[in-house]
């Protein structure tokens, strides 16, 4: 594809260093643009879960296979503790790490520091500071969610409680999605993650930060605010002629809960892997016998999800508790099955991406959804 074997990508975020780390093992010069004066600019310290449950293999085994060094911190997580609708407590553990925990941000120990470390080891140029609103000579484009299909409001803080995991889910709490808390070392991350009625995010956050409060008895030291957003596109065509587009830039987004980093991941090995073989048509190819099918499934869960009953969404929490072993019973949920994939065509654009619309910019509102969908638009580009 590119005579003088150097790549261009356009995003420091997991997907573009996943494929600078990649290229650059294969010899490539690589030149990452980074609009951004550092890595992880949309993340502030927060914890976020590397799922282990979409495929047999584990996770940083996969990182590993792809000649990534999990170099970060990544605490395995076994346990399971969800609260349902009606505030029950349910708790179940997996043999297997349903996730890991890792942790976004600059600093020393975060997946993006770490990322980042290698890929300049390997003589990858990054060039912060460099927004790029086209690869003319091709390349990757790894430049994160184009839209705000999904937000998270949070608190990160101090505090001398245990360490542990809670979900609790609960529209109440966060409507269309879940909150969580996520306490290691001391730390901690508090978040609502709400797929609907983004006006009312600061009603949301005090309630779940009130919720968590009263069932862990956590409390929060030096609490700071953060929250960010997430993109559900349900890629089409990743091919441009030599542009090749990877990771949330994409649409690659568990369209259920939003864990995402997998996919940016994985994806972003896949395209500089095709750059390698001189075929850009290999990547669409990779991604879509890995991901199509789990990715329909996803979509199909997210349209059952949102259309559950409280009493529904708490019987199914009870049988996974029931069941006893939540990742067996995760991975199956996201598997590709036969139902799933007919059903896909119908719930298709009932769970597409809100990305053109509109409606909700209310001038100058400052909440999460307004913010980032004018901040979106500004980027609009590659
Ligand atoms: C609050 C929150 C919690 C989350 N929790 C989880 C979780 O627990 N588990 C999980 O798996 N996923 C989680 N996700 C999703 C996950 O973080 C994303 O899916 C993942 O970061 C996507 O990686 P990416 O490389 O595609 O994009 P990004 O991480 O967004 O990186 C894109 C990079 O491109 C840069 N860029 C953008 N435009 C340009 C341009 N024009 N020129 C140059 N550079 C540009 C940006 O500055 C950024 O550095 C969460 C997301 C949020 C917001």
């Amino acid at each position: 594809m590119i005579p003088n074997r150097e790549l261009h990508i356009a995003g420091a975020g997991p997907a573009g260093l996943a494929a600078a780390i990649t290229a650059a093992q294969a010899g490539f010069t690589v030149v990452v643009h980074e609009k951004e004066s550092d890595v992880a600019g949309r993340f502030h310290g927060d914890f976020q879960g590397l799922e282990n449950w979409t495929s047999s293999t584990d996770i940083i085994s996969e990182i590993e296979s792809m000649g990534i060094e999990p170099s970060f911190d990544h605490i395995p997580h076994h346990d399971l503790v969800c609260f349902d609708p009606s505030g029950r407590k349910l708790s179940a553990s997996s043999s297997r790490p349903l996730y890991y925990l890792v942790r976004r941000g600059t600093g020393a120990g975060t997946l993006d520091r770490a990322l980042l470390q290698q890929a300049l080891d390997l003589g990858v140029t990054v060039r912060f500071g460099d927004r790029v609103d086209h690869l003319p000579e091709g390349g990757i484009v790894a430049t994160g969610p184009r839209g705000v299909d999904a937000i998270a409001v949070g608190y990160l803080f101090e505090t001398g409680a245990p360490n542990g995991a809670w979900v609790a889910i609960d529209r109440q709490l966060a409507p269309g999605g879940y909150a969580y808390l996520l306490i290691h070392d001391g730390q901690g991350t508090l978040a609502s993650c709400m797929f609907e009625d983004f006006h009312r995010e600061a009603v949301y956050l005090e309630r779940t930060l009130a919720f968590f409060s009263s069932k862990v008895g956590v409390e929060l030291e030096n609490r700071r605010r953060f929250s960010g957003y997430g993109n559900f596109e349900l890629p089409r065509t990743t091919v441009q002629g030599q542009l090749l587009t990877v990771g949330e830039a994409a649409g690659f987004q568990d369209t259920l809960w939003g864990f995402g980093l997998r996919y940016a991941l994985v994806t972003g090995h896949m395209a500089a892997r095709a750059y390698l073989a001189g075929s850009a048509e290999s990547y669409e190819e990779m991604w879509r016998r890995r991901f199509a099918g789990q990715m329909r499934s996803a979509a199909v869960n997210r349209y059952l999800f949102g259309i559950a009953g409280d009493r529904a969404l708490s019987w199914v929490l009870g049988r996974v508790a029931a069941h006893g072993d939540p990742h067996a019973w995760l991975h199956r949920l996201y598997a590709p099955k036969l139902w799933k994939a007919a059903l896909y065509p119908l719930v298709e654009k009932r769970v597409a991406s809100r990305r053109h619309h509109k409606e909700c910019l209310t001038a100058g509102c400052d909440c999460t959804w307004c913010r980032c969908q004018r901040h979106n638009e500004l980027a609009e580009g590659v």
